[in-house]
Formats: C-alpha cells, sequence, structure tokens
C-alpha cells in the first residue's frame, strides 16, 4: 500500500509517503502558516502522490472522537489560525481516501508500539518533553482517548525545594509543562537549553520534574514501559538522573520485573526520531482497514 503521512505541529508540517511495515519513502516539510495558505500545498503533494490513506499525528487539543460532531477537528489550539479547522474533512474531500487522526503524541506512542521499543507490549506511553510537553498512551491495541485524549503534561507537580521560578504555563503554575519544558528552562536559566548542557544543577532540577511525572504515570497507568523524546532529551545525562530519582520517588512500593531495570523501563525512543511519522502510516493503516470492512 501506498500511505501517506503527515506529522503536523505548530511550527513545521511533515508530509511523507511510506508503507505499511513503517518504511518511508521519502517526505518533505512546510512551514506551518495558516490553513489556507498551507492546505493547499500539503493536499497538492499527497494528491500527486495517489496514497492509499492517510494517517495525522497533529499538535493539539484536537477531537479524535469518530462519533463527535467536532470530529476531525483542531479545537481550542492556541495556534489561532487552526482553532475550529476540521483537518481531516479538508484532506478526506481533497483527497477522497481513508483518513486516520491522532494526537502527535499518541502517533509516536503508536510509532514506538508498532515498528519499535515497546513493540509487543500491552501497554506504553511515550513522553515528549520539547516545546511542550505531552504523552501519548497505547494500550490493548489501542490509543487511549478516553473523553478526549489526555493531556498528560499538564499535571500537578511539587516544585523542587530550590526552585522559585513562577511557570510557563499560562493556564496552570506548577504544573509539568510549565515547569519542565523547553521553554521553562531557557526563561528559568535565563540561557538556551542547548547551552546549559554543562550546569549539573539544572538537570537535576529537570529529572525531579520528569521522574515525578513518570511515577505519577506508573501508578496510574501502569506503563510497562515509558519511552521519553523531545528536543530536550537530547540531553542524554537525564536518563540517568531520571531513573535515580524515579527510583527514590517510588520507594519500592511497586514491585515488578520491569521495575527492577529501570534502564530498559524508562529509554530514549527507538526509531531515530522517525516515531511519529512512522505511527502516522500505522494510522493510515487503521483508517484504511476500518474503510475495508
Ligand atoms: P517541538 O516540541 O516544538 O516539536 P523539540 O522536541 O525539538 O520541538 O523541542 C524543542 C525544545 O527542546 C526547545 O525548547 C529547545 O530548547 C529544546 N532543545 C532542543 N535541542 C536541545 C538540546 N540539545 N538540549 C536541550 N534542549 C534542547
Ligand atoms: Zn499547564
Amino acid at each position: 500500500m501506498k500511505l501517506g503521512a503527515l506529522e503536523a505541529g505548530g511550527t513545521k508540517m511533515v508530509c511523507a509517503i511510506g508503507d505499511e511495515t513503517g518504511k518511508v519513502f521519502e517526505r518533505i516539510s512546510i512551514p506551518t502558516k495558516t490553513p489556507q495558505e498551507t492546505m493547499p500545498e500539503m493536499i497538492a503533494y499527497f494528491r500527486e502522490k495517489q496514497i492509499d490513506a492517510l494517517g495525522i499525528g497533529c499538535f493539539g487539543p484536537i477531537d479524535p472522537d469518530p462519533k463527535s460532531e467536532t470530529y476531525g477537528y483542531i479545537t481550542s489550539t492556541p495556534k489561532l489560525a487552526w482553532q475550529n479547522f476540521n483537518i481531516v474533512e479538508a484532506f478526506k474531500e481533497a483527497l477522497g481516501c481513508p483518513v486516520g487522526f491522532d494526537t502527535d503524541v499518541n502517533a509516536s506512542a503508536l510509532g514506538e508500539a508498532t515498528f519499535g521499543i515497546t513493540k509487543g507490549l500491552d501497554c506504553s506511553m511515550y513522553l515528549t518533553v520539547g516545546t511542550g510537553i505531552g504523552a501519548g498512551i497505547y494500550i490493548n491495541g489501542e490509543l487511549l482517548h478516553g473523553m478526549m485524549h489526555p493531556e498528560a503534561g499538564h499535571i500537578l507537580l511539587q516544585r523542587h525545594p530550590q526552585d522559585s521560578y513562577g511557570g510557563k504555563c499560562p493556564f496552570h503554575g506548577n504544573c509539568f509543562e510549565g515547569l519542565a519544558a523547553g521553554p521553562a528552562i531557557e526563561e528559568r536559566w535565563g540561557k538556551k537549553a542547548v547551552q546549559l548542557a554543562d550546569r549539573p544543577e539544572v538537570w537535576e532540577m529537570e529529572a525531579f520534574y520528569i521522574a515525578q511525572a513518570l511515577v505519577n504515570y506508573t501508578m496510574i497507568f501502569s506503563p510497562m514501559r515509558i519511552v521519553l523524546g523531545g528536543g530536550v532529551m537530547h540531553q542524554s545525562q537525564l536518563f540517568a538522573l531520571i531513573r535515580e530519582k524515579y527510583k527514590e520517588l517510588m520507594a519500592g512500593y511497586i514491585r515488578t520485573k520491569e521495575l527492577e531495570d529501570l534502564d530498559s523501563y524508562i529509554v530514549p525512543y527507538s526509531l531515530g526520531d522517525n516515531q511519529g511519522i512512522m505511527g502516522c502510516l500505522q494510522l493510515a493503516v487503521w483508517a484504511e482497514s476500518k474503510y475495508r470492512v
């Protein structure tokens, strides 16, 4: 099958062509402007390739519930030009093929669960720590939506005792994203995150927040493995710090074989940063197979 994949981000739209084995044949990147400017470019790309189905992993919040009246819409996003835009219908109408739709992080979770490091596990999680923080949850062969979709970057955390920074999230002071996403690190310490690589206190604090979040996720979802990605995780020293803090905060409460080996419980993404686009290919596979029945 010839499948289209769209990783729709706030700054760029990555459009790719691939197949059901996760192979990506080609891709282009288009800056995210307004729907009026950006949609025709993406449609022209996919139309020319004559794809059988399209999978979209989208920045949010979105409505991924096929039973809802606003299914396929990008809903209350701060990117105002895209607010209340029905991206699924726009592609369906223009391309005439089945379209799968989910959050960008759910797509990454699906990419890892289908082709990558969480393949074969019944329940797994993908967390991105970048410009924002979000998590996708894969559970028993599906992606978790519930009433909308998880917004696991906005969970409330205990502050680090040495942290007087107010937080960057306009809604919540001490939410995870407000305290620990890239822009929060940069505002708190007054430098680009990448320029803070040699400041241990920066990463100790960052690990304190990420580990707290992961402990909460373990308690709530009981994932069998947690995959971490996003720009901030390029600081690979974070992994050891997170595992150490996680162990301390867990305090021996949960005893499973997975938690005995934190090196394989808390892991970096495995698909060379293609987990998102490969997950979109799998969303296209799902859309195509639903369409056939
Ligand atoms: P997005 O979340 O917008 O898709 P990224 O996942 O690349 O994009 O995240 C961008 C954020 O990650 C920025 O805030 C940036 O400061 C931070 N970042 C990018 N590269 C690094 C790095 N090498 N070390 C630390 N932080 C980084
Ligand atoms: Zn928040």
